[in-house]
């Protein structure tokens, strides 16, 4: 595996459609490395880098300028696991592996509905799982040898994915 950056620790983007598991994902890998978990809609919520509210979609409208200032500096100095279901406005030299789960249909239709999502909003996200909208995103905006699909059905996956990246940022060895 090429390594391009001379971070001395790695970044890790974590994408995929909301209720994949990105944030239980990067919580048990921040704890099992000590890299820093970057929650980015918390952060967003918390720094107001948005424009306002979406009423449909029942969400913030992401200010993504905003969003890469506040996070360039940390990004620059490395071992940031950045957790956000979109990946293709962060400046490509930021992620030394981009990671997008998936999530079988039923078993995200069930997770979405327990969140409260209903409507176009359930809708919406159970498609953009069924047309992989998030590993197409990723596939365009990073180098092919940095973009890695997991599965994430089961807590059992959480596991073997968890100890697999923790294996990943153990190995890592920053060029110069
Ligand atoms: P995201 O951050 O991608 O929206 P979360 O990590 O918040 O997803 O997970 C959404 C819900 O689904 C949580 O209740 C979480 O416990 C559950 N969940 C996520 N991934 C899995 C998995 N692989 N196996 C079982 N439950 C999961
Ligand atoms: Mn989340």
């Amino acid at each position: 595996m090429a390594q391009h950056s001379n971070r001395k620790r790695p970044n890790i983007l974590v994408t995929g459609t909301p209720g994949t598991g990105k944030t239980t994902t990067s919580s048990a890998l921040a704890e099992a490395t000590h890299l820093r978990h970057l929650n980015i809609g918390d952060l967003v919520k918390e720094k107001n880098l948005h424009d306002g509210w979406d009423n449909h979609l029942r969400c913030h409208v992401v200010n993504e300028d905003l969003v890469c200032d506040e996070l360039e500096d940390m990004m620059e100095e490395g071992g940031n696991i950045v957790d956000y279901h979109g990946c293709d406005f962060f400046p490509e030299r930021w992620f030394d592996r981009v990671i997008v789960l998936q999530t079988e249909n039923s078993v995200l239709y069930d997770r979405l509905s327990k969140r409260g999502y209903t409507g176009d909003k359930l809708t919406n996200n159970i498609e953009c799982e069924i047309f992989q909208v998030l590993l197409e995103e990723a596939k365009e905006s990073y180098p092919e040898e940095t973009v890695v699909a997991l599965k994430s059905d089961t807590i059992e996956d959480i596991s073997r994915n968890v100890t697999a990246l923790t294996d990943w940022v153990r190995m890592w060895n920053p060029t110069s």
